[in-house]
C-alpha cells in the first residue's frame, strides 16, 4: 500500500507552502488509495513553539485534509493513532539509539569528539584557501582504543556517518527525474547530537522506514540532502522510498514567502475569512493543473485528479488575486442560508449584535460583491449601527441641498404611506413608478436615499438596503438625513 507523510517541525503555525506540500502529499496518497501519515519531527528542541502543534492540526482540519495515521485531533485533543508509534520525534529517542547502534557496529558511523573550536579553525582554513567547508574527517579513523577511552572520559561528541569518498549516489524523483550528486561533495553528517537527540537527517530516514512511508513528497530545500538519505537507507539494508521534491513557492516579485511580503500562515487566511474549499482549490494549483481549462476542483475530484505527471518544476507563484477570484466565486455559489451561517462568527468577532436581523439578508447585500467573508462582515455593518457621515455626502453630484432635502421629505412621505409588502422587489416597483409619476430624476431620489440608509459613499443600492433594514429603521433613518441637511 501507497503511504506518504507530512514531517513538519513545530516552529509556529502552518506556512501557506508547506499546506501545499502537505495538499499533494495527501492528494497523491488518496489517489492512489493509499494512507497519509502525520509525523512531529521536533529534534531541534530550540526552535520549538509551545501551541504550534494544535495550530498546525487546526489548519488541516480547517482544509479538511484527514490524517489516517500519525498525530492527529479528535474532540480537539492531540492524540497519536497508529501501530508505527510514536509519531512524535522526541518520543522516539531509545529507537534511533538502537538504530545508531546498529551502524556502529557495522562501521558506517563513528563517534567524533572534536571540539568546537577545532570545527571552527578547520572552517577557518578551508574558508581562507578556498576550499569547500564541511568536516574533515578527523576523527574517522579513531582505533577502538581511543573511542573507549575517551567515552570513559566522559568526553563529549557526536555520531557521524561514514559518507563514502567516491561515486554517485542516483536518486529517481517523481518531478524532476534522475538525479545525481557526487558523493565526495558530502561531509560526514553528524546523525546523533551531543545532547544524544538524533539530527533531522538520522530521525528522517529511520521513522520513513520504520512507518512504512512508501513516498516521501517534500520542499525542493531538502533535495540536496537526499544523497546522503539515501547512504543511509543502503546501510541499513532498507528499501529506498520514492521521493518527489516540490519546487519553490514565491510571489510575484519572485521573492520568497515570507511574513514580511504579506501573510504565510494558514491561519491568517482563515482570520480574514477564506473558504476553505476556496483556498484548497487555489493551493492545488500552485505547481499543478488537470491539464485542460477546468478551473474549480473540490477536494474528492482533487483527490481523484491529481498527478504528479502534471506538476512543473518552475517555482509557483502566489498570486492574492487569483486566490480573491477563487474565494469571491466560492462565495457567489453558496446559497444566502449557508453564506449567513459561515459569516455568523466573524460577526461575533466584531461584537456585531444581530439578533434583530434577518442575517441571510443581510450578507445576500454583499454576496457577487465581496471577496471573503470578513469582507462582507465589513461591508454590511452598517446595516447594524448608523454610520456618521457628512450631510454633503447625501447630495448628488447634479443637484444642491435644498433639492435634496425636498426629495428625501418627499421619499419619507412615500414610504410611510407605502401599502405593499416591504421587500426589495416590491419596493423597487413602488418607487421606481412613483419617481416616473412625479417626473423625478433616479439619481436625485435614489442618491441620498441610498447615503441616508448606509452612510456611505459606496454600497448596495438603496432599495436593497431598504428591504434589509425594514420600514421602521428605513423611515427613521431618512428622518435623520432630513434634519441633517
Ligand atoms: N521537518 C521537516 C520540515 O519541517 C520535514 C522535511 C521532510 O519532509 O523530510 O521541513
Amino acid at each position: 500500500m501507497i503511504k506518504s507523510r507530512f514531517a513538519p517541525s513545530p516552529t509556529g503555525y502552518l506556512h501557506i507552502g508547506s499546506l501545499r506540500t502537505a495538499l499533494f502529499a495527501y492528494l497523491f496518497a488518496k489517489k492512489k488509495n493509499g494512507q497519509f501519515l502525520l509525523r512531529i519531527e521536533d529534534t531541534d528542541r530550540e526552535r520549538f513553539v509551545e501551541g504550534s502543534l494544535k495550530n498546525i492540526l487546526d489548519s488541516f482540519a480547517w482544509v479538511n485534509i484527514v490524517i489516517d495515521e500519525g498525530v492527529i485531533l479528535e474532540n480537539d485533543n492531540i492524540i497519536q493513532k497508529g501501530e508505527n508509534g510514536p509519531y512524535i520525534q522526541s518520543e522516539r529517542l531509545d529507537i534511533y539509539q538502537k538504530y545508531i547502534k546498529e551502524l556502529l557496529e557495522k562501521n558506517n558511523a563513528y563517534y567524533c569528539f572534536c571540539s568546537k573550536e577545532r570545527l571552527d579553525e578547520m572552517r577557518a582554513i578551508q574558508e581562507a584557501n578556498k576550499h569547500a567547508t564541511g568536516y574533515d574527517g578527523y576523527c574517522r579513523n579513531l582505533s577502538k582504543d581511543e573511542v573507549a577511552q575517551k567515552l570513559a572520559k566522559n568526553e563529549k561528541f557526536v555520531i557521524r556517518m561514514k559518507m563514502p569518498d567516491n561515486g554517485l549516489t542516483v536518486l529517481e524523483d517523481m518531478i524532476r527525474g534522475k538525479v545525481e550528486f557526487k558523493n565526495e561533495l558530502f561531509d560526514d553528517q553528524v546523525l546523533i547530537k551531543s545532547d544524544g537527540f538524533p539530527t533531522y537527517h538520522f530521525a528522517v530516514v529511520v521513522d520513513d522506514h520504520l512507518m512504512g512511508i512508501t513516498h516521501v513528497i517534500r520542499a525542493e530545500e531538502w533535495l540536496p540532502s537526499t544523497p546522503k538519505h539515501v547512504v543511509l537507507y543502503h546501510m541499513f539494508g532498507w528499501k529506498v522510498p520514492q521521493f518527489a521534491h516540490l519546487s519553490l513557492l514565491i510571489n510575484e516579485k519572485k521573492q520568497k514567502l515570507s511574513k514580511r511580503n504579506g501573510d504565510v500562515s494558514v491561519v491568517d487566511y482563515v482570520k480574514k475569512g477564506y473558504l476553505p474549499e476556496a483556498f484548497v482549490n487555489f493551493i492545488a494549483f500552485l505547481g499543478w493543473n488537470p491539464g485542460d481549462d477546468r478551473e474549480f476542483f473540490s477536494m474528492s475530484e482533487l483527490e481523484k485528479e491529481f498527478d504528479f505527471a502534471k506538476v512543473g518544476k518552475a517555482p509557483a507563484v502566489f498570486n492574492l488575486e487569483k486566490l480573491n477570484w477563487y474565494n469571491k466565486q466560492y462565495i457567489m455559489k453558496m446559497s444566502a442560508v449557508e453564506l449567513s451561517e459561515r459569516c455568523r462568527s466573524f460577526y461575533a468577532e466584531k461584537n456585531v449584535d444581530i439578533k434583530d436581523f434577518d442575517l441571510t439578508r443581510v450578507v445576500a447585500l454583499e454576496q457577487g460583491r465581496a471577496n471573503t467573508l470578513l469582507e462582507i462582515v465589513e461591508n454590511t455593518s452598517f446595516i447594524f449601527s448608523e454610520n456618521i457621515y457628512e450631510a454633503d455626502l447625501l447630495v448628488w453630484k447634479k443637484s444642491d441641498k435644498i433639492k435634496t432635502k425636498e426629495n428625501l421629505q418627499l421619499t419619507l412621505n412615500f414610504l410611510q404611506d407605502f401599502s405593499g409588502v416591504w421587500s426589495r422587489e416590491e419596493l423597487e416597483v413602488g418607487v421606481l413608478a412613483w419617481i416616473k409619476d412625479k417626473g423625478l430624476g433616479n439619481g436625485d431620489v435614489l442618491w441620498p436615499m441610498r447615503v441616508a440608509l448606509s452612510g456611505l459613499n459606496n454600497s448596495p443600492g438603496p432599495l436593497e438596503i431598504a428591504g434589509v433594514l425594514g420600514k421602521e429603521k428605513t423611515l427613521a433613518r431618512i428622518k435623520i438625513a432630513v434634519d441633517k441637511i
